[in-house]
């Protein structure tokens, strides 16, 4: 049921990365991870999710389990397994995090039993591997629960919440109504923006700590203009590249794309394109029908993942074919301008170069987002030099000042004020001269590994 992942991987491109921060933070870098390494004595830093693939967490995982072998700092990473009732459970908890009443269904003295068995189940399997030095950093509600049942064999417990509301409210406090109990026992918290913090922890020790970006993945990478077209014609968004066949990473470009479309864009006209889960909150129809409604010029790709791919969120699959139903029903010269895109998950590697090269070829990156946690789409993006159209919910407006490194619609329903936004973007009626530049500036200077480095040591110095 627990995944254990440790890696023999080093960071790629550590040099690089040190060239890019510079020799200052590199430094600060060196004395955090050296801290952190100290405060172990020995130990293991453990993080604990409950997914290794497909979000953010894991997104991040993946980069910092190489760095700090890296920097020398002995880390781990746990991914708790669960059945149908444990994540129908925390799906449940996640919708309500973010203020939604989801499937309506009770928090109660059922569902934390449900919960609370698979985590015990889960924490069984880690007697023979967890040390007295050892450190647990739990990330989200799946393993807020392993709070108190692992506390007494480490030597600290810390839990980190990656999603948020920026108002309270009845379903926000049901979730933390289940949550909190479990808590007390962290010696800390950790949010993305400090919004996010329900006033009821408000006594707990809270860091703040942004997720991040790494330059040097395959979703982050630098792609020339070629490999960029070469991953546009597989997804059937430009026409077959002529020329040799693909090279280096783009040999990961196998399994087929499904794309909707009855046309594709047009060289010359604007491009936008939202990267997304198929999900309520990501209101991808909400960009369909304020692109149709409003954007007469240009070309709209929404992108997610593959529904027939994904096992675990079968909602998704419920909101791609709302999206394909609006699609079917737009007239038909705006449907040839509107592609739907389902990204193969059989191979990340691939689909992260697919996910780049979508970003990379936009003009302007949309995240109409009903509510975000952080909103990473939109970090990519900016690191990318983008133009990011997005909606001013949770972590987005931590990266995106107005006017300044990308554009913000303040009311995330406002469908016709998202649409009039696109429009005169995409017209070149708003001046987003050196937006790009501005926005990857930002991640530059808040948005890369060292900072979460830097974040942890802080959060670990607290006897
Ligand atoms: N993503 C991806 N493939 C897809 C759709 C999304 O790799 O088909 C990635 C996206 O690039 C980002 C992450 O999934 O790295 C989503 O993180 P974000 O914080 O934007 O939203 P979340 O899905 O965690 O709510």
């Amino acid at each position: 049921m627990l995944t254990i992942h440790r890696t023999e991987r080093e960071f790629d491109h550590l040099g690089e990365f040190f060239d890019l921060i510079g020799p200052e933070r590199t430094r600060r870098l060196h004395d955090a991870a050296a801290e952190i390494a100290r405060r172990l004595d020995g130990g293991t830093l453990w993080h604990v999710n409950s997914t290794a693939a497909g979000g953010g967490v894991a997104e991040m995982l993946h980069i910092l389990l190489p760095l700090y072998r890296s920097l020398g700092v002995r880390a781990g990473w746990l991914v708790v397994g669960g059945d149908g009732r444990f994540f129908e459970v925390t799906k449940r908890l996640g919708t309500a995090l973010y203020g939604s009443p989801g499937d309506g269904g009770p928090l109660g003295p059922a569902e934390q039993t449900a919960y609370l068995d698979v985590l015990s189940a889960n924490a069984g399997e880690t007697r023979e591997l967890l040390g007295r030095r050892d450190i647990l950093l739990l990330h989200d509600h799946q393993t807020a629960g392993l709070v108190e049942i692992l506390g007494g064999e480490v030597s600290a417990v810390y839990w980190r919440c990656h999603v948020g509301v920026d108002e309270e409210g009845p379903a926000s406090d049901a979730a933390w109504d289940f949550l909190a109990p479990f808590l007390s026992g962290a010696r800390g918290l950790v949010f993305s923006v400090p919004w996010h913090v329900p006033r009821r922890l408000g006594d707990h020790r809270v860091e703040i700590v942004p997720p991040f970006v790494s330059p040097f993945s395959a979703k982050n990478r630098v792609l020339d203009e070629g490999d960029v077209r070469t991953c546009l014609a597989h997804c059937g968004l430009s026409a077959p590249t002529a020329g040799p066949p693909a090279r280096g990473p783009l040999r990961a470009l196998r399994h087929p794309v499904r794309l909707v479309a009855e046309g594709t864009p047009n060289p010359g006209e604007p491009s936008l394109v939202q990267v997304s889960r198929w999900d309520r909150l990501k209101d991808m129809d909400g960009v369909l029908a304020a692109f149709a409604a409003h954007v007469e010029k240009g070309y709209l790709t929404l992108a997610g993942p593959d529904p027939l791919g994904i096992q675990d969120d079968v909602e998704q699959g419920v909101w791609f074919d709302r999206c394909l139903a609006a699609w079917r029903e737009l007239p038909p010269a705006t449907r040839r301008r509107v592609g739907l895109l389902c990204l193969p998950m059989a191979d990340l590697e691939e689909n992260a170069l697919l996910v780049n090269a979508l970003q990379r070829s936009a003009d302007v990156v949309v995240q109409k987002s009903l509510a975000e946690g952080f909103g990473l789409t939109v970090t990519e993006a900016m690191w990318k030099s983008r133009v990011v159209v997005a909606s001013a919910v949770g972590g987005i407006r931590e990266q995106i000042t107005h006017g300044e490194n990308g554009l913000l619609v303040a009311d995330p329903a406002d469908l016709s004020g998202f649409g009039t936004l696109l429009a005169r973007v995409a017209a070149g009626e708003v001046d987003t001269g050196g937006m790009g530049a501005r926005a990857r500036l930002k991640v530059l200077r808040d948005f890369l590994p060292d900072r979460e480095v830097i974040g942890t040591a802080r959060l670990l110095d607290d006897r």
